[in-house]
């Protein structure tokens, strides 16, 4: 199935609890515009490559679009327009005033200098530049992008349209960012997990916990529930995966990882997995934190651990998904789950606007009322209508769209 459909399918089950009409899904699924643009680049040897961008902006009902900016080999155009309609059910559910919307460029980051990165990225915003904006879609960062690539987008923006802090989030916090934006997606999963976790009558003493993907979204993850009292027992990333019985010390492995080109390859505090074995370890907690459709319909019944936290975007194929909810696992949704950088992006939008600065303190205690407000919405529905967490999430976002919608009129 593909990102996109796998999207749709979640869609259609919680559109069918809410007895929407064909009509109707057909509206709310399809994306308003979709960019596909060259880029095209002289690399530091001298050679011309040339890349191709993406920019899909799927709804603007409840405000501006808003969607991060994924720099990864595999970026595709249905992989975007995937993502695009997860944003637009995620920023609903978490309430706050934006559409969804999401961008990628088919680029090994790995195989990258610094200069190579910035060209690229200038030349993406010179051919999108138009069609995006403060009031209209605003980027941010995503797999293979950083705060150093958001300065640049805006940077490279404002010599179009003006200066204009609002255009993009999760900017440097020396260059109109906010302090907690790094950290908000990975604290979100981390105060929802433990949230989950009380709900479940689990101790986080007695949670192991399964880590894939250690940069921005999993290393926070791992450091807020490693100070949660959790055990994590495994990480990985690119490079392979890392497992010790014991507990592994997030501490030394985030200091490797920062001194190692923010890689963990070589390191000797914990024994050598696969990514594959991570996913399948006995734990109380997994937390796929790095690509989507990772557990698919062959891993799915040799998964154990009987919680699983979407930290990253649609990890979980719907054939996984439906073996998962058979065997009882919990699932909290990535529209639920992974909402925490979005929501800080939006105080960041709401900062640059006002030319205000709130300090850390203020940052998370707004991001945790928003987080657990939703939460509890989502919980609830679910207990009520017996019915998954993330159909109950879908559920939310969809009403919440759909209701826009309707009151903006339509025609
Ligand atoms: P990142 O680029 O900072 O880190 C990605 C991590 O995944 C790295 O450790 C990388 O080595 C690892 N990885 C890449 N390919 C892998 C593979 N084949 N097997 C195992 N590990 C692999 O990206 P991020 O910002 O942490 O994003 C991770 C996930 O979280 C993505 O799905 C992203 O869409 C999602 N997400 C990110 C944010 C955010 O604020 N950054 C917000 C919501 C969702």
């Amino acid at each position: 199935m593909k990102p996109s459909e796998a999207v749709n399918h979640y869609f259609h089950r919680a559109a069918d609890q809410l007895a929407l009409t064909e009509n109707m899904r057909t509206l709310l699924l399809t994306p308003k515009r979709e960019v596909q643009v060259q880029i095209a680049v002289e690399m530091d040897n001298g050679d011309l490559q040339t890349f191709i961008g993406y920019r899909v902006q799927h709804d603007n009902s409840r405000g501006p679009m808003k969607g991060g900016l994924r720099f990864h080999h595999e970026v595709n155009l249905d992989e975007v327009r995937g993502l695009a309609s997860l944003m637009t059910w995620k920023t609903a559910v978490v309430n706050i005033p934006y559409g969804g919307a999401k961008g990628g460029v088919a680029v090994n980051v790995q195989n990258l200098s610094t200069r190579e990165l910035e060209r690229i990225t200038r030349k993406f915003i010179d051919e999108i530049h138009d069609v995006i904006g403060p009031d209209t879609d605003i980027p941010a960062p995503d797999m293979g992008t950083n705060a150093h690539v958001m300065a640049w987008i805006m940077n490279q923006h404002n010599k179009y349209h003006g200066f204009n802090p609002g255009v993009v989030t999760g900017k440097p916090v020396e260059y109109y960012g906010v302090p907690g934006r790094a950290e908000a997606t990975g604290r979100g999963v981390g105060i929802l997990t433990v949230k989950t976790l009380s709900l479940l009558g689990r101790k986080p003493q007695e949670t192991r916990v399964a880590i894939q993907g250690f940069g921005n979204v999993g290393s926070h993850a791992a450091k807020f529930l490693c100070e949660a009292d959790c055990k994590v027992v495994a990480i990985s990333d690119v490079s392979g995966a890392y497992f010790r019985e014991g507990g592994i010390n997030i501490g030394d492995a985030l200091h490797y990882a920062d001194q190692n080109k923010h890689s963990l390859e070589g390191f000797t505090e914990a024994d050598r997995i696969t990514n594959e074995e991570l996913l399948e370890l006995d734990v109380e907690l997994l937390i796929p934190a790095a690509l989507g459709g990772v557990i698919n319909e062959e891993n799915a019944p040799r998964i154990r651990a009987p919680l699983i936290v979407e930290a990253a975007n649609a990890p979980v194929q719907p054939a996984a998904d439906d073996i998962l909810d058979d065997k009882g696992t919990v699932i909290l949704p990535d529209i639920l789950a992974n909402a925490g950088g979005v929501t800080v992006s939006y105080f960041e939008w709401v900062q640059n606007r006002q030319y205000y600065q709130w300090d850390l303190d203020r940052v998370r205690q707004e991001l945790d009322r928003v987080m657990l407000e939703a939460f509890q919405e989502v919980w609830s529905l679910a207990q009520e209508r017996q019915i998954s967490l993330r159909t109950a999430a879908f559920m939310v976002g969809i009403g919440r769209v759909g209701r826009a919608t309707v009151l903006s009129g339509i025609t």
